[in-house]
């Protein structure tokens, strides 16, 4: 179903500007923006909106990066790239002068009903999240709670230029449930996956019962949408394969599926196996974090076509296992990257680019030096995290064709970067400042669907004030729930141990 936003145009800008007032993204962007705002222009429905001389990143391999392009919006489409472009008569001009236009940027795993715990996990192992919350406090989760998480995580999305969020779904307990966590999705105006989970049972148990094809038929009769639905549960453990149900369901329906897998402790080569045994092993199949698997278990899923999403902050701090860049990429995976939760980590790119990056490189050097040899050359360089935060999170989630990279008849899901800033100047290689120096404090225009979501440093859609109120809210609950004890020990977990 299509909602059409209602945000559109100067009115809703005023209300905006109050909205953004009250939270992080003034003091984010404080230092980056020491002059005026400039005045918002009326984003009217139907005016083309002209890029002017950007330094583009096109994430095109055919049209690679331009120095001083125009870019042309016409509706939801992007319809021209090149240098000096005529402006159509009513185009919107945006000035591309200090700037970098770049693709929007996808996050292919991301928890977001669990926002509104932002910042209490940080000390947390996989163990800690698992006692605490997934299997403690995760109960405690209304629909309204669902909703506050997932409409604050796309307001953050939006604001820091993550135009396609993957909600990873996995405490949809009841239909009401699914359904906040789709109103919330919808509401923000952003472009995004739901991810339909229950982290409570085997999808032979809640697949399969009527709900997702009720959500399916109620909210995602089109895949022509801004948000649309796939299935999210874990790999099998149980060669008799209990849930074979629900993966002839997924592939009768055309639903692709998400897992966590090659978790430490979790999930091992055992799911890989069971499901190419029993013909599941599908290219369509995203597999999160899959740090501990065989060199087989790669084999097989890069046989099969399927994908990798590296939560690399993720893996490296909760030990699910090391973020598998190297090995993926020797095989030929295809890579894209993910921010998993904010109850622990950042929620934007530019983190999960540099955590990539940095894993990556350090894990060479390491090596090489464990063998009394140096690394001459870097493997791993600035473009290919770009293509896995742009390109590879289209690709994961079958969408590649339309999005991932600015190119003529690709929809414009675009993010404008300020170059003027104390972190950017001056402004030598797109790529690698991208990668190791822009910041939320950068994003400076965000569009999706040729939406104008965010403008000269000021967020217009979605409304912070009223996400924050939502999210605090249910942490209100939560803690609430957790009791006062529960919650301090959580936030401080015992000192060092090793089991
Ligand atoms: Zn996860």
């Amino acid at each position: 179903m299509n909602r059409s936003p209602s945000w559109l145009g100067r009115r809703s800008f005023v209300a905006g500007t109050g909205a953004v007032g009250l939270g992080l993204t003034t003091a984010a962007t404080a230092t980056a923006r020491p002059e005026a705002p400039s005045p918002v222009p009326s984003f009217a429905p139907g005016r083309p909106i002209h890029f002017r001389g950007a330094t583009v990143v096109t994430g095109d391999p055919r049209l690679g990066t331009l120095p001083k392009a125009d870019v042309l919006v016409t509706g939801a489409t992007v319809t021209a790239v090149a240098p000096k472009l005529a402006v159509p008569p009513n185009a919107v001009v945006i000035e591309g002068r200090d700037r970098i236009l770049m693709p929007g940027m996808i996050d292919t795993h991301r928890h977001l009903w669990q926002t509104a715990l932002r910042g209490v996990g940080a000390e947390w192992t996989i163990t800690n999240y698992i006692d605490h919350l997934f299997a403690g406090w995760g109960r405690n989760w209304r629909p309204e709670d669902i909703y506050a998480g997932n409409y604050l995580a796309m307001v953050e999305a939006i604001d820091s230029g993550v135009t396609t969020t993957l909600d990873w779904s996995h405490a949809l307990y009841t239909y009401d449930h699914a359904e906040a966590a789709a109103d919330a999705l919808f509401d923000s105006g952003g472009r995004a996956r739901l991810a339909y989970g229950n982290g409570t049972a085997g999808p032979e148990n809640w697949a399969v019962t009527g709900d997702v094809e009720r959500l399916l038929r109620s909210r995602f009769s089109s895949r022509d949408q801004l948000v649309t639905l796939q299935l999210a549960w874990e790999p099998p453990h149980d060669p008799a394969f209990p849930e074979r149900v629900a993966w002839e369901y997924a592939r009768d329906r055309d639903l692709t599926v998400t897992q966590h897998a090659g978790i430490w402790n979790l999930s091992s080569d055992e799911g890989i196996r069971i499901l190419r045994d029993n013909g599941y092993l599908l290219p369509t199949n995203t597999y999160v974090h899959a740090g501990t698997l065989s060199d087989d278990s790669y084999r097989m899923i890069a046989d099969s076509g399927g994908n990798i999403s590296i939560a690399a902050e993720s893996e490296l701090n909760a030990g699910q296992g090391y973020p598998p860049s190297g090995r993926a990429r020797d095989l030929g995976i295809p890579l894209s990257l993910s921010t998993d939760t904010s109850v622990w980590w950042s929620g934007d790119m530019f983190n999960a680019m540099r955590t990539v990056l940095n894993a990556d490189r350090g894990l060479d050097h390491q090596r090489a030096h464990a063998q009394g040899r140096t690394v001459i050359n870097n493997r791993l360089r600035t473009e290919d995290m770009i293509h896995y935060a742009t390109q590879g999170g289209a690709d994961a989630l079958g969408l590649g064709s339309k999005l991932g990279s600015i190119t003529p008849g690709k929809l414009a899901d675009l993010v404008l970067l300020r170059a003027d800033t104390p972190s950017m100047v001056p402004l030598t290689n797109p790529a690698h400042q991208i990668v190791f120096q822009a910041a939320r404090a950068e994003v400076d225009t965000v569009l999706v669907n040729g939406h104008v979501m965010k403008y000269g440093g000021t967020l217009l859609a979605p409304d912070l004030k009223r996400a924050r109120r939502l999210a605090e809210a249910t942490r209100d609950h939560i803690r609430e729930r957790a009791g006062t004890q529960g919650w301090a020990n959580a936030m401080e977990p015992p000192p060092y141990e090793v089991a």
